[in-house]
């Protein structure tokens, strides 16, 4: 054992062989296009990043492009991938690039950090394949092949554990063809020590990966402890006039789906009481109210705040379930179609009504597209 060529060397040629050399953003590699598939990969597999990617840098092929971009078109392109903090990052950084850095990504770790959504291990992502510098990363994919490799105990969020493996990383990333290296050793992690069921047998680094020697490979890296997943419920009113167009409302800009346009939310139904007179027609305005309505809520009041009037009962929809990284979000769609001739929401800014078809171009939350797509059908 004493006689194996070092982990990188094993690495490096494992990947002249076998590495992944035909990812879109390996192609005419610059720091802003590894930059945004970088983004785009946190949390998200590299099959479904690719046709975003595709798609993204068809419409913002250079920084200037992005930073020029309304942000909805930003939104729009990344309805789907979900965690669209990045996406308002994205848009800030090209900004903040174009700006203060005149267009250049910096070419140091540091000043790379210094923009919003790139932390260490992306600043070395850009640093190396995008500059041709040196720098350790420390992906997903990387702290599984480390933690394995050195049998490091411990989950990677508590800052011992997440520091034992920067240590190793920056140990064992050489001086020499560092991109090759970073790109092979993320493409190992990502094709052959995979979470569960790692192809040891066909790895470089077998024969001495301590977790492969104990065979305890699923113990690392360590987990999470267990916390249980909460769960907020709330309801999504979808107003209908008599056109078929759809009450949307952009949400505020931080927060959960910040940015994002959203059928108007009503968290707080469940605090407006139903009172007996809810539940006749009301003969000052005609409109129909729901006879059997959802128990302790009354969506007329709700209405009745917007300056909206039912004309047909009201449906309750069969609830979506949206799970984020910290809660479980249970969504109970409401459709009421109303009288917009009575309507005080006229088309703003942040407010506007929306055919389904139309609906579909904007930046959205993935239950709201599911949702939409159900109506259409
Ligand atoms: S030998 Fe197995 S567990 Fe160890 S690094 Fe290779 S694939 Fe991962």
């Amino acid at each position: 054992m004493t006689d194996l060529p070092t982990f990188s060397a094993r690495l490096l040629a494992w990947f002249d062989e076998h590495g992944r050399k035909t990812l879109p953003w390996q192609q005419d590699r610059t720091p802003y296009r590894v930059w945004v598939s970088e983004i785009m990969l946190q949390q998200t597999q590299v099959a479904t990043v690719i046709p975003y990617y595709e798609r993204f840098m068809a419409r913002f092929p250079e920084v200037t492009d992005l930073a020029s971009a309304p942000i909805d078109d930003v939104l729009s392109l990344w309805t789907g991938l979900g965690y669209y903090a990045r996406a308002r990052n994205l848009h800030k950084t090209a900004s903040l690039v174009v700006e203060k850095f005149s267009g250049e990504f910096p070419d140091s770790v540091e000043g790379l950090e210094s923009l919003p959504g790139i932390g260490r291990s992306t600043a070395g992502a850009i640093l190396t394949l995008g500059h041709g510098g040196w720098a350790p990363i420390l992906d997903g994919n990387v702290k599984r092949v480390l933690a394995r490799y050195h049998a490091i105990e411990g989950w990677p969020g508590r800052s011992d554990v997440l520091a034992a493996l920067w240590k190793a990383s920056e140990a064992v990333t050489p001086r020499e063809r560092t991109a090759d290296y970073t790109q092979g050793i993320m493409d190992l992690g990502a094709t052959l020590c995979t979470k569960s069921k790692p192809e040891c047998l066909f790895c470089p680094m077998t024969e001495d990966c301590q977790a492969r020697i104990s065979g305890a490979q699923s113990a690392y890296p360590g987990k999470k402890p267990k916390k249980k997943t909460p769960t907020r419920e709330t309801y999504f009113i979808i107003c209908i006039d008599s056109q078929g167009q759809l009450l949307l409302e952009r949400r505020p800009p931080s927060g959960i789906w910040g940015g994002l346009w959203s059928f108007p939310e009503a968290s707080n139904l469940e605090a407006c009481t139903n009172n007996s007179s809810d539940k006749h027609p009301n003969t000052d305005t005609g409109a129909v109210e729901e006879p059997d309505s959802i128990d302790a809520v009354s969506v007329t009041s709700w209405l009745n705040e917007q300056g909206l009037v039912a004309v047909q009962p009201w449906t309750v929809l069969p609830s979506v379930s949206h799970t984020f990284s910290h809660f479980r979000l249970e969504i109970t769609p409401v459709t009421c179609v109303v009288q917009n001739n009575v309507s005080r929401i006229a088309d703003s800014e942040g407010q506007g009504w929306f055919t389904i078809a139309r609906s579909l171009t904007l930046g959205l939350p993935a239950p709201v597209v599911r949702i939409l797509q159900s109506l259409e059908a």
